[in-house]
Protein backbone atom coordinates (compact mmCIF):
# COMPACT_ATOMS: atom_id res chain seq x y z
CA UNK A 1 0.00 0.00 0.00
CA UNK A 2 2.78 2.67 1.32
CA UNK A 3 4.60 1.47 -1.81
CA UNK A 4 1.87 2.29 -4.19
CA UNK A 5 1.15 5.37 -2.65
CA UNK A 6 4.98 6.23 -3.28
CA UNK A 7 4.55 5.22 -6.83
CA UNK A 8 1.63 7.40 -7.05
CA UNK A 9 3.09 10.12 -5.81
CA UNK A 10 6.27 9.77 -8.38
CA UNK A 11 3.95 9.76 -11.12
CA UNK A 12 2.24 13.16 -9.81
CA UNK A 13 5.64 14.24 -9.75
CA UNK A 14 6.39 13.46 -12.73
CA UNK A 15 3.55 14.75 -14.69
CA UNK A 16 3.29 18.04 -12.79
CA UNK A 17 7.32 19.05 -13.90
CA UNK A 18 6.13 18.05 -17.55
CA UNK A 19 2.74 19.74 -17.36
CA UNK A 20 4.51 22.92 -16.05
CA UNK A 21 7.60 23.04 -17.76
CA UNK A 22 10.44 21.89 -14.90
CA UNK A 23 11.41 18.58 -16.85
CA UNK A 24 10.27 17.29 -20.19
CA UNK A 25 11.71 13.82 -21.92
CA UNK A 26 14.61 14.26 -24.27
CA UNK A 27 13.76 14.42 -27.86
CA UNK A 28 10.04 13.96 -26.92
CA UNK A 29 7.75 14.24 -30.53
CA UNK A 30 10.75 11.59 -32.09
CA UNK A 31 9.57 9.23 -28.94
CA UNK A 32 12.38 10.55 -26.69
CA UNK A 33 15.86 9.05 -26.37
CA UNK A 34 16.09 6.93 -23.42
CA UNK A 35 18.02 8.36 -20.40
CA UNK A 36 17.90 12.43 -21.37
CA UNK A 37 16.03 14.94 -20.35
CA UNK A 38 15.58 18.02 -21.37
CA UNK A 39 14.53 20.99 -18.70
CA UNK A 40 11.89 23.67 -19.46
CA UNK A 41 11.72 27.32 -18.80
CA UNK A 42 11.02 27.00 -14.96
CA UNK A 43 13.52 23.79 -14.82
CA UNK A 44 16.33 25.62 -15.96
CA UNK A 45 15.58 28.48 -13.27
CA UNK A 46 15.46 25.90 -10.47
CA UNK A 47 18.76 24.53 -12.06
CA UNK A 48 20.52 27.81 -12.39
CA UNK A 49 19.50 28.50 -8.79
CA UNK A 50 20.89 25.67 -7.35
CA UNK A 51 23.94 25.48 -9.27
CA UNK A 52 24.77 29.42 -8.37
CA UNK A 53 23.64 28.61 -4.97
CA UNK A 54 26.75 26.13 -4.78
CA UNK A 55 29.14 28.32 -6.73
CA UNK A 56 28.48 31.27 -4.42
CA UNK A 57 28.74 28.53 -1.11
CA UNK A 58 32.00 26.64 -1.99
CA UNK A 59 33.78 28.76 -4.94
CA UNK A 60 32.96 33.01 -4.28
CA UNK A 61 32.41 32.60 -0.94
CA UNK A 62 35.93 31.04 0.13
CA UNK A 63 39.34 31.89 0.05
CA UNK A 64 40.75 28.12 -0.93
CA UNK A 65 38.89 27.49 -3.43
CA UNK A 66 39.06 27.20 -7.44
CA UNK A 67 36.90 27.46 -9.84
CA UNK A 68 37.63 25.85 -13.52
CA UNK A 69 35.46 24.94 -16.35
CA UNK A 70 37.57 22.05 -18.32
CA UNK A 71 36.97 20.71 -22.22
CA UNK A 72 34.19 17.83 -21.71
CA UNK A 73 36.33 16.05 -24.43
CA UNK A 74 39.59 14.98 -22.91
CA UNK A 75 42.94 13.09 -24.25
CA UNK A 76 42.16 9.31 -24.09
CA UNK A 77 45.38 8.98 -21.69
CA UNK A 78 43.29 10.91 -18.86
CA UNK A 79 40.89 8.21 -18.67
CA UNK A 80 43.67 5.19 -19.04
CA UNK A 81 45.45 7.07 -16.46
CA UNK A 82 42.49 7.64 -13.72
CA UNK A 83 41.68 3.85 -14.49
CA UNK A 84 38.38 4.43 -16.39
CA UNK A 85 39.63 2.45 -19.55
CA UNK A 86 39.77 -0.67 -17.37
CA UNK A 87 37.11 0.00 -14.75
CA UNK A 88 34.50 1.88 -15.33
CA UNK A 89 32.29 -1.01 -16.27
CA UNK A 90 28.84 -2.68 -15.09
CA UNK A 91 27.81 -6.20 -14.74
CA UNK A 92 25.72 -6.73 -17.86
CA UNK A 93 23.44 -9.60 -18.37
CA UNK A 94 20.64 -10.45 -21.67
CA UNK A 95 17.61 -12.80 -21.27
CA UNK A 96 17.99 -15.51 -23.63
CA UNK A 97 14.33 -15.14 -24.10
CA UNK A 98 13.42 -11.05 -24.89
CA UNK A 99 16.72 -9.90 -25.31
CA UNK A 100 16.22 -7.18 -22.50
CA UNK A 101 19.33 -5.74 -20.99
CA UNK A 102 20.06 -5.46 -17.29
CA UNK A 103 22.81 -4.45 -14.58
CA UNK A 104 23.50 -7.47 -13.29
CA UNK A 105 23.58 -6.24 -9.63
CA UNK A 106 20.50 -4.52 -10.18
CA UNK A 107 17.91 -7.75 -10.53
CA UNK A 108 16.83 -10.13 -8.01
CA UNK A 109 17.73 -13.28 -9.08
CA UNK A 110 21.05 -13.16 -11.32
CA UNK A 111 19.51 -16.34 -12.88
CA UNK A 112 16.16 -14.92 -14.18
CA UNK A 113 14.71 -11.98 -16.33
CA UNK A 114 12.34 -9.44 -13.94
CA UNK A 115 10.47 -8.98 -17.10
CA UNK A 116 9.54 -12.55 -18.99
CA UNK A 117 10.53 -14.55 -16.30
CA UNK A 118 13.44 -16.04 -19.23
CA UNK A 119 16.58 -17.49 -18.43
CA UNK A 120 19.53 -14.14 -18.09
CA UNK A 121 23.04 -15.67 -19.70
CA UNK A 122 26.34 -14.91 -17.81
CA UNK A 123 27.41 -11.48 -16.95
CA UNK A 124 29.99 -9.60 -18.44
CA UNK A 125 31.42 -5.83 -17.99
CA UNK A 126 29.94 -3.46 -20.02
CA UNK A 127 32.58 0.01 -20.09
CA UNK A 128 29.89 2.62 -19.30
CA UNK A 129 32.10 5.52 -20.98
CA UNK A 130 30.48 7.23 -24.38
CA UNK A 131 33.16 6.65 -26.98
CA UNK A 132 34.15 9.00 -29.78
CA UNK A 133 36.57 10.21 -32.09
CA UNK A 134 38.28 13.75 -32.57
CA UNK A 135 38.83 14.94 -35.86
CA UNK A 136 37.66 13.03 -39.69
CA UNK A 137 39.75 9.71 -39.16
CA UNK A 138 38.66 6.70 -37.43
CA UNK A 139 41.70 5.53 -35.64
CA UNK A 140 42.96 4.06 -32.47
CA UNK A 141 44.90 7.21 -31.92
CA UNK A 142 41.81 9.45 -32.43
CA UNK A 143 39.38 8.03 -29.60
CA UNK A 144 37.92 9.65 -26.66
CA UNK A 145 35.24 9.93 -24.46
CA UNK A 146 32.62 12.16 -23.19
CA UNK A 147 34.00 12.79 -19.47
CA UNK A 148 32.02 10.14 -17.37
CA UNK A 149 32.67 12.58 -14.44
CA UNK A 150 33.88 16.30 -14.21
CA UNK A 151 37.01 15.28 -11.60
CA UNK A 152 40.13 14.59 -13.68
CA UNK A 153 38.96 17.84 -15.63
CA UNK A 154 40.18 19.65 -12.03
CA UNK A 155 43.49 16.93 -11.50
CA UNK A 156 44.42 18.10 -14.72
CA UNK A 157 44.65 21.33 -14.40
CA UNK A 158 46.15 20.80 -10.79
CA UNK A 159 49.33 22.09 -12.34
CA UNK A 160 47.87 24.74 -13.51
CA UNK A 161 46.04 26.48 -11.12
CA UNK A 162 49.58 26.19 -8.73
CA UNK A 163 51.48 27.86 -11.09
CA UNK A 164 49.19 30.80 -11.73
CA UNK A 165 47.81 31.15 -8.07
CA UNK A 166 50.31 29.36 -5.67
CA UNK A 167 48.06 28.29 -3.10
CA UNK A 168 48.69 27.05 0.07
CA UNK A 169 47.53 23.46 1.25
CA UNK A 170 45.08 22.72 2.04
CA UNK A 171 42.88 24.22 -0.85
CA UNK A 172 40.43 22.95 -3.80
CA UNK A 173 39.25 22.89 -7.64
CA UNK A 174 35.88 22.91 -8.33
CA UNK A 175 34.02 22.45 -11.28
CA UNK A 176 30.49 22.17 -12.95
CA UNK A 177 29.68 20.70 -15.63
CA UNK A 178 27.87 17.79 -17.51
CA UNK A 179 29.35 14.11 -17.31
CA UNK A 180 27.96 11.11 -19.74
CA UNK A 181 27.55 7.40 -18.67
CA UNK A 182 25.94 4.83 -20.66
CA UNK A 183 24.09 3.28 -17.94
CA UNK A 184 22.87 -0.02 -18.41
CA UNK A 185 19.27 0.65 -17.60
CA UNK A 186 18.18 4.37 -17.30
CA UNK A 187 15.16 4.31 -14.90
CA UNK A 188 13.24 6.54 -11.93
CA UNK A 189 12.74 9.76 -13.68
CA UNK A 190 16.11 12.13 -13.93
CA UNK A 191 17.55 9.86 -11.17
CA UNK A 192 20.14 7.49 -13.62
CA UNK A 193 20.00 9.72 -16.26
CA UNK A 194 23.01 8.88 -19.38
CA UNK A 195 23.54 12.72 -19.61
CA UNK A 196 23.84 14.77 -16.43
CA UNK A 197 25.37 17.22 -14.55
CA UNK A 198 27.67 17.39 -12.00
CA UNK A 199 29.13 19.97 -9.02
CA UNK A 200 32.53 18.16 -7.73
CA UNK A 201 35.28 19.64 -5.70
CA UNK A 202 38.61 17.91 -5.36
CA UNK A 203 40.11 19.19 -1.87
CA UNK A 204 43.90 18.83 -1.81
CA UNK A 205 45.65 18.32 1.82
CA UNK A 206 48.85 16.80 3.72
CA UNK A 207 47.80 13.16 3.64
CA UNK A 208 48.08 13.40 7.86
CA UNK A 209 45.11 15.49 7.72
CA UNK A 210 42.55 13.27 5.35
CA UNK A 211 40.54 12.36 8.34
CA UNK A 212 39.97 15.65 9.79
CA UNK A 213 38.81 17.02 6.09
CA UNK A 214 37.08 14.40 5.65
CA UNK A 215 34.59 15.27 8.88
CA UNK A 216 34.84 19.32 7.30
CA UNK A 217 33.47 18.36 4.37
CA UNK A 218 30.95 15.61 5.81
CA UNK A 219 29.46 18.28 8.05
CA UNK A 220 29.43 21.04 4.99
CA UNK A 221 27.39 18.41 2.42
CA UNK A 222 24.75 18.01 5.61
CA UNK A 223 24.35 21.77 6.00
CA UNK A 224 24.55 22.24 2.13
CA UNK A 225 21.44 19.53 2.03
CA UNK A 226 19.29 20.78 4.74
CA UNK A 227 19.41 24.37 5.00
CA UNK A 228 20.37 25.61 1.49
CA UNK A 229 18.25 22.79 -0.44
CA UNK A 230 15.89 22.65 2.30
CA UNK A 231 15.87 18.72 2.89
CA UNK A 232 14.73 16.77 5.85
CA UNK A 233 17.33 15.20 7.64
CA UNK A 234 15.21 12.94 8.31
CA UNK A 235 15.37 11.72 4.27
CA UNK A 236 18.95 11.66 4.26
CA UNK A 237 21.17 8.69 5.43
CA UNK A 238 24.53 8.12 5.55
CA UNK A 239 25.73 5.16 4.00
CA UNK A 240 29.40 4.29 4.92
CA UNK A 241 30.45 2.14 1.60
CA UNK A 242 32.45 -0.98 3.05
CA UNK A 243 35.23 -1.90 1.97
CA UNK A 244 34.99 -4.25 -0.54
CA UNK A 245 32.88 -1.82 -2.78
CA UNK A 246 35.03 1.21 -2.39
CA UNK A 247 35.50 2.34 -5.96
CA UNK A 248 39.49 1.46 -6.85
CA UNK A 249 40.78 5.25 -6.16
CA UNK A 250 39.11 5.70 -2.86
CA UNK A 251 39.81 4.49 0.83
CA UNK A 252 36.77 5.73 2.50
CA UNK A 253 33.42 6.63 0.91
CA UNK A 254 30.34 7.84 2.64
CA UNK A 255 27.34 7.84 0.32
CA UNK A 256 24.37 10.40 1.01
CA UNK A 257 21.04 8.26 0.52
CA UNK A 258 17.70 10.50 -0.13
CA UNK A 259 14.30 9.14 0.64
CA UNK A 260 13.26 9.02 -3.09
CA UNK A 261 9.73 7.85 -3.94
CA UNK A 262 11.10 5.12 -5.39
CA UNK A 263 12.92 3.85 -2.50
CA UNK A 264 16.15 5.51 -0.83
CA UNK A 265 18.98 5.74 -3.16
CA UNK A 266 22.43 8.10 -3.48
CA UNK A 267 22.28 11.40 -3.73
CA UNK A 268 25.96 12.51 -3.01
CA UNK A 269 28.86 10.93 -2.56
CA UNK A 270 32.24 11.94 -0.48
CA UNK A 271 35.57 9.71 -1.41
CA UNK A 272 38.52 10.20 0.52
CA UNK A 273 41.00 10.03 -3.29
CA UNK A 274 44.13 9.19 -1.86
CA UNK A 275 47.09 10.67 -4.18
CA UNK A 276 46.02 7.89 -6.31
CA UNK A 277 44.61 10.19 -8.82
CA UNK A 278 47.42 13.20 -9.13
CA UNK A 279 49.97 10.14 -8.64
CA UNK A 280 49.17 8.30 -11.85
CA UNK A 281 48.34 11.22 -13.62
CA UNK A 282 52.10 12.26 -12.38
CA UNK A 283 53.54 8.81 -14.09
CA UNK A 284 51.15 8.39 -17.11
CA UNK A 285 52.45 12.34 -18.27
CA UNK A 286 55.49 12.24 -17.33
CA UNK A 287 54.37 15.91 -16.03
CA UNK A 288 55.30 16.50 -11.97
CA UNK A 289 52.20 16.86 -10.12
CA UNK A 290 53.65 17.96 -6.70
CA UNK A 291 53.31 20.68 -4.16
CA UNK A 292 56.26 22.19 -2.66
CA UNK A 293 56.15 23.29 1.00
CA UNK A 294 58.25 26.69 0.65
CA UNK A 295 58.30 26.82 5.01
CA UNK A 296 59.20 23.08 5.41
CA UNK A 297 61.08 22.90 1.72
CA UNK A 298 59.41 19.66 1.09
CA UNK A 299 58.10 18.43 -2.04
CA UNK A 300 55.08 15.94 -2.07
CA UNK A 301 51.69 14.86 -3.61
CA UNK A 302 49.20 16.14 -2.10
CA UNK A 303 46.00 13.17 -1.34
CA UNK A 304 42.35 14.31 -2.12
CA UNK A 305 39.51 14.40 -0.93
CA UNK A 306 36.07 14.35 -3.15
CA UNK A 307 32.68 16.14 -2.10
CA UNK A 308 30.80 15.27 -5.33
CA UNK A 309 27.30 16.58 -5.90
CA UNK A 310 24.65 15.57 -8.71
CA UNK A 311 23.03 18.33 -9.55
CA UNK A 312 20.04 16.58 -11.67
CA UNK A 313 19.65 14.36 -8.11
CA UNK A 314 19.48 17.83 -6.29
CA UNK A 315 16.80 19.09 -8.65
CA UNK A 316 15.06 15.45 -8.15
CA UNK A 317 15.72 15.94 -4.50
CA UNK A 318 14.54 18.96 -4.47
CA UNK A 319 11.10 18.70 -6.23
CA UNK A 320 10.55 15.52 -4.41
CA UNK A 321 10.51 17.15 -0.94
CA UNK A 322 8.72 20.20 -2.16
CA UNK A 323 5.85 18.71 -3.53
CA UNK A 324 3.35 18.52 -0.95
CA UNK A 325 -0.59 18.50 -1.00
CA UNK A 326 -3.17 20.18 1.47
CA UNK A 327 -6.40 21.76 1.93
CA UNK A 328 -6.85 25.32 1.77
CA UNK A 329 -10.39 26.54 2.08
CA UNK A 330 -11.74 23.46 1.78
CA UNK A 331 -10.27 23.15 -1.51
CA UNK A 332 -7.76 20.42 -2.02
CA UNK A 333 -4.49 22.32 -3.64
CA UNK A 334 -0.68 20.95 -4.71
CA UNK A 335 1.75 23.08 -3.90
CA UNK A 336 5.98 23.07 -4.40
CA UNK A 337 6.81 24.46 -1.12
CA UNK A 338 10.57 25.79 -2.35
CA UNK A 339 12.56 27.50 -0.07
CA UNK A 340 12.55 31.34 -1.66
CA UNK A 341 16.25 31.10 -2.27
CA UNK A 342 15.47 28.24 -5.01
CA UNK A 343 11.73 28.98 -5.97
CA UNK A 344 12.10 29.59 -9.73
CA UNK A 345 9.68 32.31 -10.18
CA UNK A 346 9.94 34.19 -6.52
CA UNK A 347 6.77 36.67 -6.44
CA UNK A 348 3.66 37.02 -9.40
CA UNK A 349 1.58 40.02 -9.78
CA UNK A 350 -1.95 40.28 -10.65
CA UNK A 351 -4.63 42.70 -11.40
CA UNK A 352 -7.58 41.87 -9.82
CA UNK A 353 -9.53 41.63 -13.20
CA UNK A 354 -8.27 41.94 -16.56
CA UNK A 355 -10.16 44.04 -18.12
CA UNK A 356 -10.33 47.00 -16.34
CA UNK A 357 -7.32 49.19 -17.71
CA UNK A 358 -6.82 51.11 -14.50
CA UNK A 359 -5.90 47.82 -12.51
CA UNK A 360 -3.96 46.51 -15.39
CA UNK A 361 -2.04 49.72 -15.36
CA UNK A 362 -1.10 49.67 -11.77
CA UNK A 363 0.11 45.97 -11.78
CA UNK A 364 2.12 46.10 -14.61
CA UNK A 365 3.66 49.38 -12.86
CA UNK A 366 4.26 47.23 -9.61
CA UNK A 367 5.03 44.20 -11.77
CA UNK A 368 7.80 46.35 -13.61
CA UNK A 369 9.54 47.80 -9.76
CA UNK A 370 9.35 44.19 -8.62
CA UNK A 371 11.01 42.64 -11.86
CA UNK A 372 13.90 45.21 -12.04
CA UNK A 373 14.42 44.23 -8.72
CA UNK A 374 13.82 40.61 -8.04
CA UNK A 375 14.08 39.36 -11.74
CA UNK A 376 12.18 35.96 -11.48
CA UNK A 377 9.25 37.64 -11.32
CA UNK A 378 5.66 36.90 -12.99
CA UNK A 379 3.10 38.62 -14.40
CA UNK A 380 -0.93 36.44 -14.30
CA UNK A 381 -4.24 38.04 -15.74
CA UNK A 382 -5.70 34.84 -16.66
CA UNK A 383 -8.62 33.34 -14.69
CA UNK A 384 -10.12 34.69 -11.50
CA UNK A 385 -7.89 34.81 -8.45
CA UNK A 386 -7.73 31.64 -6.85
CA UNK A 387 -7.02 29.69 -10.15
CA UNK A 388 -4.19 32.36 -10.02
CA UNK A 389 -3.15 31.33 -6.83
CA UNK A 390 -3.79 27.67 -7.27
CA UNK A 391 -1.06 28.08 -11.14
CA UNK A 392 1.68 29.49 -8.33
CA UNK A 393 1.05 27.30 -5.84
CA UNK A 394 2.05 24.53 -8.44
CA UNK A 395 4.99 25.81 -9.74
CA UNK A 396 5.83 26.76 -5.70
CA UNK A 397 5.89 30.88 -6.39
CA UNK A 398 6.35 32.16 -2.56
CA UNK A 399 4.25 35.63 -2.98
CA UNK A 400 1.51 36.70 -4.88
CA UNK A 401 0.87 40.20 -5.50
CA UNK A 402 -2.94 41.68 -5.96
CA UNK A 403 -3.62 45.37 -7.21
CA UNK A 404 -7.23 45.94 -6.44
CA UNK A 405 -9.32 49.10 -6.55
CA UNK A 406 -8.28 50.21 -3.16
CA UNK A 407 -4.96 50.04 -4.54
CA UNK A 408 -6.26 52.57 -6.55
CA UNK A 409 -8.80 54.83 -5.59
CA UNK A 410 -7.90 54.61 -1.45
CA UNK A 411 -4.77 53.13 0.25
CA UNK A 412 -1.69 52.26 -2.80
CA UNK A 413 -2.08 48.86 -0.71
CA UNK A 414 -1.81 45.70 -2.65
CA UNK A 415 -2.50 42.19 -1.05
CA UNK A 416 0.35 39.80 -0.43
CA UNK A 417 -0.79 35.99 -0.21
CA UNK A 418 1.51 33.64 1.24
CA UNK A 419 1.93 30.28 -0.53
CA UNK A 420 2.42 27.94 2.61
CA UNK A 421 -0.52 29.13 4.79
CA UNK A 422 -2.48 31.21 2.15
CA UNK A 423 -2.49 33.85 4.67
CA UNK A 424 -2.94 37.45 3.10
CA UNK A 425 -2.18 40.99 4.14
CA UNK A 426 -2.18 44.57 2.76
CA UNK A 427 1.14 45.99 2.36
CA UNK A 428 1.69 49.15 0.95
CA UNK A 429 3.59 49.42 -2.28
CA UNK A 430 6.55 51.64 -1.41
CA UNK A 431 7.33 48.82 1.17
CA UNK A 432 7.31 45.90 -1.10
CA UNK A 433 10.97 46.11 -1.94
CA UNK A 434 12.41 46.13 1.32
CA UNK A 435 10.14 43.32 2.54
CA UNK A 436 10.98 41.24 -0.22
CA UNK A 437 14.63 41.80 -0.01
CA UNK A 438 14.31 40.60 3.57
CA UNK A 439 13.31 37.13 1.80
CA UNK A 440 15.06 36.36 -1.23
P1 LIG B 1 25.37 5.20 -8.73
O1 LIG B 1 25.90 4.25 -7.69
O2 LIG B 1 23.99 5.74 -8.44
O3 LIG B 1 25.57 4.71 -10.13
P2 LIG B 1 27.90 6.45 -8.57
O4 LIG B 1 28.33 6.01 -7.21
O5 LIG B 1 28.44 5.79 -9.76
O6 LIG B 1 26.29 6.48 -8.64
P3 LIG B 1 29.50 8.76 -8.61
O7 LIG B 1 30.43 8.19 -9.59
O8 LIG B 1 29.91 8.89 -7.19
O9 LIG B 1 28.10 8.00 -8.68
O10 LIG B 1 28.97 10.16 -9.18
C1 LIG B 1 28.87 11.30 -8.39
C2 LIG B 1 27.45 11.87 -8.40
O11 LIG B 1 27.00 12.07 -9.73
C3 LIG B 1 26.42 10.94 -7.77
O12 LIG B 1 26.39 11.08 -6.37
C4 LIG B 1 25.15 11.43 -8.41
O13 LIG B 1 24.64 12.57 -7.74
C5 LIG B 1 25.60 11.83 -9.81
N1 LIG B 1 25.32 10.77 -10.78
C6 LIG B 1 26.05 9.67 -11.01
N2 LIG B 1 25.52 8.92 -11.99
C7 LIG B 1 24.39 9.56 -12.38
C8 LIG B 1 23.40 9.29 -13.37
N3 LIG B 1 23.46 8.22 -14.16
N4 LIG B 1 22.37 10.18 -13.51
C9 LIG B 1 22.31 11.27 -12.73
N5 LIG B 1 23.22 11.58 -11.79
C10 LIG B 1 24.26 10.74 -11.61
Amino acid sequence: MAKQAENKRMEEIISLSKRRGFIYQGSEIYGGLAGTWDYGPLGIALKNNIRNLWWKTFVTDREDMYGVDAAILMNQNVWKASGHVATFSDPLVECKKCKKRFRADQVENPKKCPECGGELGEARQFNMMFKTNVGPVESEESVSYLRPETAQGMFVNYKNVVDSFHPKLPFGLAQIGKAFRNEIAPRDFTFRSREFEQMEIEYFLKGDDWKKIFEYWRAEMWKWMTETLGLSKDHIHELEVPAEKLAHYSKRTIDFEYDFPFGKNELYGLAYRTDFDLKNHSKASGVTLEYLDEEAKTKFTPHCVEPTFGVDRSILAVICEAYQEDELGGEKRVFMKFKPALAPVKIAVFPLLKNKPELVKKAREVYAALKKEFGAVMFDDNGNIGKRYRRQDEIGTPYCVTVDFETIEKDNCVTVRDRDSGKQERVNIGELSNRFKKIF
